[in-house]
């Protein structure tokens, strides 16, 4: 007997049809003897329109009450799936992330799982119940309902898995396992076995949507076995697994894309020591994080011009926050361009190999592809491109680094 988080996403549990077919494979497990957690997602499309509501109010809003509305598409979820399970059976029960409670900090909008309060779920488990998580949302301390992050139910159910000490974590999805790329967008991507906790947190962290990053960061923490697989098909899918399991690995082992990336410029800001800090102080108290920088050489000596990058979803609040500061900071303008995406190529292999920044900028630089920033890691090279190449140059660079399918 062993102990299984199943957790489901959003085109997973897009109808009724889809719930039913869910609620079947979560039988199976249970038929065949193990204890089953599910954590569930919003229906498709359920926590984008959520989102517009909250923003059609206001796009600066507070995030208290933007997480009361869009962590509701869970519950509506975990509930039809408990109903569904029962309808064939199987005895379960729905959870919301208060009533566990799954706890967290604070940070709403983004909030981080503490801790999971689990002696009620074990007692259950071991009478053959069958708990069905909302996935996605939490408890802060003051006892107001938080949730994770977009794609934040993989973190639910991987946290689940640690604190259960589950045997595994299977993410089922639309697609059968972690690609080369988005299968989506390069055809030619091929689906990989296994990829180490490290490349896919990096994948993860920019931008491949498979798996949520922080989902990755806690399996690599606390061990936990995660298999990302089909939840319409019957075959095995990609396994999260440490390096020492990888046999042969490739220099590069996958590029990822973000469009949800906005670019801030603040023209002629003084060349001083403390002025970043300045900058970069009150953002990072607002919870805006900043990612790409770069600070350009000061041709007077006196000022400089400084771009950095934040997600697009935290632009608003970025743009509102700096013209808020414009006395203090003293910048001649402020030029934002939402209109950018950041295209990455990642692989443990790097380390050991020189050039695989240089074949990417010579790539880009094949297809007429503008850089507009740069930043690297040990094992990732990321680059800002206009929004518009994005898919062109994340198809040239799958095969420039030999990536492509036959
Ligand atoms: P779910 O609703 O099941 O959580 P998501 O939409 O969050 O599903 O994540 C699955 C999607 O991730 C796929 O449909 C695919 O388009 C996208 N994706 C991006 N990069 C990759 C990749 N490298 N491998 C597989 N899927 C990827
Ligand atoms: N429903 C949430 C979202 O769309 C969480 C998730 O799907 O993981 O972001
Ligand atoms: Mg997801």
């Amino acid at each position: 007997m062993a102990r299984i988080v199943q957790k489901f996403g959003g085109t997973s549990v897009a109808d009724i049809g889809r719930i039913k077919a869910v609620a079947l494979k979560v039988k199976r497990e249970v038929d065949a003897g193990h204890q089953v957690a599910v954590v569930v997602s919003a229906m498709a499309g359920v926590t984008n329109q959520l989102v517009e509501y909250v923003n059609g109010v206001n796009p600066i809003h507070d995030a208290r009450e933007y997480d009361t509305v869009v962590s509701t598409g869970e519950q509506v979820t975990a509930g039809l799936l408990a109903l569904a399970l029962q309808e064939i059976g199987v005895q379960a029960r729905s959870w919301l992330g208060w009533q566990i409670p799954i706890r967290t900090d604070d940070a709403h909008g983004k909030a981080r799982i503490i801790d999971i309060e689990t002696d009620e779920l074990e007692r259950r488990l071991a009478l053959g119940e069958v708990p069905v998580v909302s996935g996605f949302q939490g408890l802060a301390k003051d006892n107001r309902v938080t949730t994770l992050g977009r794609g934040g139910s993989d973190t639910s159910a991987v946290a689940l898995a640690a604190a259960l000490g589950a045997d595994r974590c299977d993410i089922y999805t639309d697609v059968d396992g972690v690609y080369t790329a988005d299968p989506r967008i390069v055809a030619k991507a091929r689906k990989l076995a296994k990829i180490t906790y490290e490349e896919m947190l990096e994948m993860a962290s920019l931008g491949a949507k498979v798996l949520h990053a922080r989902s990755v960061e806690l399996a690599m923490k606390r061990g936990v076995r995660v298999q990302v697989l089909s939840s319409y098909k019957d075959e095995p899918g990609t396994l999260v697994v440490d390096e020492g399991e990888i046999v042969e690995q490739e220099l590069v082992s996958g590029i990822a894309y973000s469009r949800d990336e906005a670019k801030v410029t603040l023209v002629g800001v003084m060349d001083k020591p403390g002025v970043a800090a300045h900058i970069f102080g009150p953002l990072a108290a607002a919870n805006v994080n900043v990612d790409m920088i770069v600070q350009s050489v000061s041709p007077d000596g006196k000022t400089t011009d400084i771009t950095f990058t934040v997600a697009g979803s935290d632009l608003a609040r970025t743009v509102d926050l700096l013209e808020k500061q414009r006395d203090n900071l003293r910048y001649r303008k402020l030029v934002s361009d939402a209109g950018v995406a950041k295209v990455s190529v990642i692989g443990v292999g790097m380390r050991s190999h020189a050039g695989v920044a240089q074949r990417m900028f010579q790539a880009l630089a094949d297809k007429g592809i503008n850089i507009q920033a740069i930043s690297t890691s040990e094992i990732k090279v990321s680059v800002l491109i206009a929004e518009d190449y994005t898919e062109l140059a994340l198809r040239a660079l799958h095969s420039v680094y030999g990536l492509d399918s036959d």
